[in-house]
């Protein structure tokens, strides 16, 4: 037996309870794995609360991420004892996610986790820490290098644009951050920002090609920001996309693309190829460190995360929250 926070519809109405599950129980897979950490984003405390319609399956157990140990394993590349962990590929959505003492998965999902980071490192990291990897690393791929000129990242003080910040500053870039939180300017500089700007000069509708301000941009904003950033970006820079926090809408025009020959390269990490997954976490173990995963992480119990959910919906946690699953 194990226990799983559980969704389902009973009599049409949702509920998420802890739940205990017996072995049959388990998803269908080649993997199986002792949950010991899985971590809460936004995505699953709607899941959890129902707030939002993000649940495609029921039952569910919530959970877009978890790190463990791995109990039995037919597929070829694992074996019993192994530290592994899984982000995205539909986790808590159509397929049983982390929040759980145990889980079945396919095998082709997992990575081992790398030897210079715990299990807890992986969770605190989390898809916004690896998806802004994903993102410098486009950057890195273009060719663009510190001697190219400025960085700009958006949405700075979000967890996409804070690990950004941290990794372009200590590969050595000069780091740009736009944020609506200038209050917060002491904290975007300790991460690396060497300037900061106001969201606001970036928000509104736009020229079609502007001052040529950054070599290239990470961008986890969308919409009328991410077509101004496209239109300050030097000849041949690139800018990474991977967020909507102003809007899905993307009211641009062709001119950077054609006249500048800028890049507008997509980042997702849900479906993201193993080997540019392994690539991502390669670099993020040798760029962070102990203080920084102190410093924007949580540690919460497997009992407290229902209400904690509730918390991070409410916007009361600050920073990633990170699920110890074998302490109750
Ligand atoms: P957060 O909510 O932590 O941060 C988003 C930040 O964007 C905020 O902190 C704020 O930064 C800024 N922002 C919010 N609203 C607006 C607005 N109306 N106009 C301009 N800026 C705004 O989110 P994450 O960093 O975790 O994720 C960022 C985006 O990336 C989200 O849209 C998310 O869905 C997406 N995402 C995509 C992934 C992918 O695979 N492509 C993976 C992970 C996330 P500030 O206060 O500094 O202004």
């Amino acid at each position: 037996m194990f226990n799983a926070l559980y969704i389902d519809k009973v009599d049409d109405q949702y509920q998420c309870t802890m739940t205990s599950l017996n072995d049959t129980e388990l998803a269908e897979g080649d993997v199986t794995v002792k949950v010991t950490y899985s971590s809460l984003n936004y995505k699953d405390g709607l899941a959890i609360t129902g707030r939002s319609p993000v649940v495609r399956r029921f039952p569910m157990i919530p959970g877009i991420d978890f790190a463990g140990v791995v109990e039995s394993s037919q597929h070829p590349s694992f074996n019993p004892g192994q530290r592994v962990f899984i982000n995205g590929w539909g986790l808590g959505e159509k397929h049983w996610g982390g929040l759980t003492e145990k889980a079945t998965v396919k095998g082709d999902w997992l990575l081992p986790i790398p030897d210079a980071l715990s299990d807890y490192d992986v969770m605190a990291v989390g898809t916004a820490g690896y998806t802004a990897m994903l993102c410098v690393q486009a950057v890195q791929n273009h060719g663009i290098t510190p001697e190219s000129g400025k960085i700009l990242v958006t949405g700075a003080n979000g967890g996409v644009g804070s690990f950004a910040i941290s990794y372009l500053s200590k590969l050595g870039y000069t780091v740009v951050a736009s944020t609506g939180r200038a209050e917060e300017t002491p904290r975007l500089k300790a991460l690396g920002a060497d300037e900061i700007i106001d969201r606001a000069s970036l928000s509104e509708p736009g020229r079609a090609l502007g001052k040529e301000q950054w070599a290239a941009a990470i961008d986890s904003v969308g919409s009328h920001t991410l077509a101004n950033v496209c239109a300050s970006i030097q000849y041949g820079g690139i800018v990474a996309a991977c967020g909507l926090a102003q809007g899905m809408d993307f009211p641009s025009s062709v001119a950077p693309f054609i006249l500048r020959g800028v890049t507008l390269a997509g980042i997702d990490s849900v479906m993201c190829p193993n080997e540019k997954r392994l690539q991502a976490w390669a670099q993020i173990a040798k760029l962070i460190d102990e203080e920084m995963i102190q410093s924007i992480s949580t540690c919460v119990s497997f009992s407290e995360a229902m209400e904690s959910a509730e918390r991070l919906l409410k916007g009361e946690i600050k920073g990633r929250v990170v699920v110890d699953i074998q302490h109750a």
